[in-house]
């Protein structure tokens, strides 16, 4: 099994999105990403976890799978490629989330060639939601027919490009019904997010909300996976820009970080967080789609009663 770590490589954003929880505390210096050597660096470092985490857990990873994440994941170019030919010595296999925005011929060949998924974070396919979720630039909100064509690219040039979407659910798009776009788009997972107060509590919702979005779009449920907090707590290995590991906060808003990954070396910085493998090994087999048919399935019953919508 791979170990996936989610390396969010920069917090710009050409998107302001209200909820966006890309925001670590600063220190006065660069991101990794802008410096060749420094790269280089933390993918070596990167290499040596699934071995850390098999002796440290009993487990059994035989590999990476680098999911780069932002921000803004291809606001930058030329990193990009850096962070590829980086990646690809050690083996890793390479997947992304993107908002789709800034993809062109160019960026989309890269992508089909070079990486084995890709998720597209889409909230709504509303102008105005997306406008008041801050999913636009000077006022022009984001085009999701053209993420369409993007996809359809993608495709064309890889059959096999696994293609994922991800929802975050919040007050302005909570009562949509997004049922005929992600079957045009055919993801092979819809993640669908309750939105987390990372960042703010404003315009959150509540479980009950949640639900009924959830419910809405039953007819999905072969490709819908949610996660409640619980399960996305210490669940996921997650790296900064600034290449610390960081989790979200037990006591109030924000992150817990590690020291960083270059100075202190891998092993140290993980042993400053909390990784529960166990909650990685099960949401990575299970991937939990939900039985929406039926309030009588057991998962599902599983699932309202940790999040005490029952
Ligand atoms: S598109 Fe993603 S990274 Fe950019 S502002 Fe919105 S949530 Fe944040």
């Amino acid at each position: 099994m791979d170990l996936v770590i989610n390396w969010h490589i920069t917090e710009a954003c050409n998107y302001k999105c209200f909820y966006c929880f890309a925001k670590w505390q600063q220190k006065n210096q660069r991101e990794i990403l802008h410096s060749k050597q420094n790269i280089q660096q933390l993918m070596q470092e990167i290499s040596l976890l699934p071995s850390i985490l098999n002796t440290k857990s009993g487990c059994s990873f035989t590999g990476v799978r680098l999911n780069l994440v932002g921000g803004e994941t291809f606001l930058y170019k030329h990193q990009i490629l850096d962070i590829i030919k980086a990646a690809k010595k050690y083996h890793f296999k390479l997947s992304a989330i993107t908002n789709g925005s800034l993809l062109n011929d160019e960026l989309i060949k890269i992508i089909a060639n070079e990486f084995s998924m890709i998720g597209f974070s889409i909230d709504s396919t509303h102008s105005e939601s997306n406008l008041r979720i801050g999913r636009a630039i000077k006022n022009i909100p984001i085009e999701t027919d053209k993420i369409y064509a993007h996809i359809q690219n993608l495709r064309t040039i890889n059959p096999k490009i696994d293609i994922k979407i991800n929802s975050v659910i919040n007050q302005f798009n909570k009562d949509e019904d997004l049922n005929d776009f992600i079957r045009k788009l055919s993801p092979s997972k819809w993640k669908v997010f309750k939105m987390l107060p990372v960042i703010t509590n404003d315009y959150s919702i509540n479980d009950s909300e949640f639900y009924a979005f959830l419910e809405r779009h039953s007819d999905l449920e072969d490709i819908i996976s949610s996660e409640n907090n619980d399960e996305m707590t210490h669940s996921y290995l997650m790296i900064d820009p600034l290449g610390r590991f960081f989790q979200n906060s037990s006591t109030s808003c924000g992150y817990d970080y590690s020291s960083e990954i270059l100075i202190s070396g891998v092993s140290s910085a993980l042993d400053e967080i909390k990784f529960d493998v166990s909650k990685f090994i099960k949401r990575s087999k299970l991937i939990p789609n939900l039985n929406l048919n039926t309030r009588n399935s057991p998962l599902i019953n599983e699932w309202l009663s940790r999040t005490h919508l029952t």
